[in-house]
């Protein structure tokens, strides 16, 4: 059945919102969020830890702070409370994104049970599924996605247990990487390009013969197709195939976005068709599915990254968030003079409701005339 993608209208007079059909929280978050809370409530007394950030929203993360619950790492891995503080008696949450082979393997190595306290989202295991399928059947497994990243680290340790794995982070990546199948360039030179990208013991000359490609589930839905059309492209050349038998190579595996990472993006698209002054999108700094919304309207029409409402400093000036600089900019005059201004909003995996509610608020605040929320409900009824 093909879906409705067409953004929603508040038509608040001088202001019109169009809200992205498709925004915010998706299952695995909330499932997340709501088994941290019943942890919390159905073990008093106890030392409750999160092993990394729950999700990438500070609001949700600071929430949970506040409820007693400690985080062992930062996004990046770095450590902030040492593994030796912990005793079997503690409970370690795993985060939505998963987490590593080698860290599960410490935590029950230290008597800490990690399946009870799993958030682990199912369409992340699905990935993890179909990375083994793919290695049962000797396919090297190539993972795009953001190296750095909780998910993209939890899915080359899973991927890596079974097969020689690889992670690509874009197109420029893959590119050359292709080199390597096609033997342009040497293998000493793939060992400095991936580093901290690749499983031991790596051979290039053997291990990129037979590849299947699995993505970080919040990657760029269009950028995750070219990457696997380009390395299927370079292995039809390479070997001489045709699409009969191009599965002797290349691994027939669809890509692994969430739903939400697609209905999201698909709903950014469809908003985008309307003619709009500006696009703001709420959600994390460090979330890879906000960030890729960012992009997408990016191409389209001034947008303004913001994590809350009180980034919208005034009518004037906004502070918004440039992932490129991973910096906070002023942005003067970011509203235009002429009536109505009308403004797209969507917000990230991540972000709860309330957020946006509060963004859409605080800028209706800075029209005079404008409908009442009342009469708005109402004119949806
Ligand atoms: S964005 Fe997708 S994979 Fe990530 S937690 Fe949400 S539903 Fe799960």
């Amino acid at each position: 059945m093909k879906k409705d993608f067409t953004p929603t209208l508040l038509d608040l007079g001088p202001l019109q919102i169009y809200l992205a059909r498709h925004f915010g929280f998706c299952y695995g978050v909330e499932n997340a969020i709501e088994i941290a809370f019943r942890t919390v409530d159905e073990n008093p007394g106890k030392r409750i830890f999160l092993l990394s950030e729950m999700i990438h929203n500070p609001q949700v993360n600071a929430d949970l702070q506040s409820h007693g619950v400690r985080f062992m790492q930062d996004n990046y891995g770095k450590q902030l409370i040492s593994f030796d503080e912990l005793t079997a008696d503690d409970i370690v949450i795993i985060p939505a994104f998963g987490t590593t082979l080698q860290l599960e393997k410490k935590l029950n190595g230290l008597g800490i049970q990690t399946e009870k306290y799993n958030t682990t989202c199912p369409f992340v295991e699905k990935v993890w599924n179909r990375s083994e399928q793919i290695a049962k059947k000797n396919y090297t497994i190539i993972i795009h996605g953001k190296p750095k990243h909780e998910e993209t680290r939890a899915t080359f340790s899973h991927a890596s247990a079974n097969a020689p794995s690889v992670v690509v982070k874009d197109m420029q990546q893959t590119i050359e990487l292709a080199k390597y199948i096609t033997g342009e360039k040497s293998s000493e030179q793939f060992y400095e390009e991936f580093k901290g990208q690749f499983s031991e013991n790596f051979d290039t000359a053997k291990d990129l013969e037979r590849i299947g490609v699995v993505n970080q589930t919040t990657m760029l839905a269009s950028d995750t197709q070219a990457i696997a059309d380009h390395l299927k492209q370079v292995m039809i050349e390479k070997y001489k195939l045709t699409s009969a038998n191009v599965d002797e190579r290349f691994a027939d595996t669809r890509d692994t976005l969430c739903y939400a990472t697609l209905e999201n993006q698909q709903a950014v698209s469809g908003m985008l068709e309307t003619d709009a002054d500006l696009a703001i999108v709420v959600g994390g700094y460090n979330s890879s599915n906000t960030s890729h919304l960012v992009e997408l309207c990016e191409e389209k029409l001034p947008t303004y990254f913001i994590s809350s409402e009180e980034k919208i400093l005034s009518a004037k000036e906004i502070l918004h968030y440039n992932f490129y600089t991973k910096k906070e900019i002023l942005t003067s005059d970011y509203l235009p003079t002429k009536k109505p201004v009308k403004i797209l909003i969507t917000s990230g995996a991540s972000c709860p409701d309330a957020l946006v509610e509060g963004v859409i608020k605080k800028i209706a605040a800075f029209f005079s005339n404008t409908i009442n929320s009342e009469d708005l409900v109402k004119s949806f009824e």
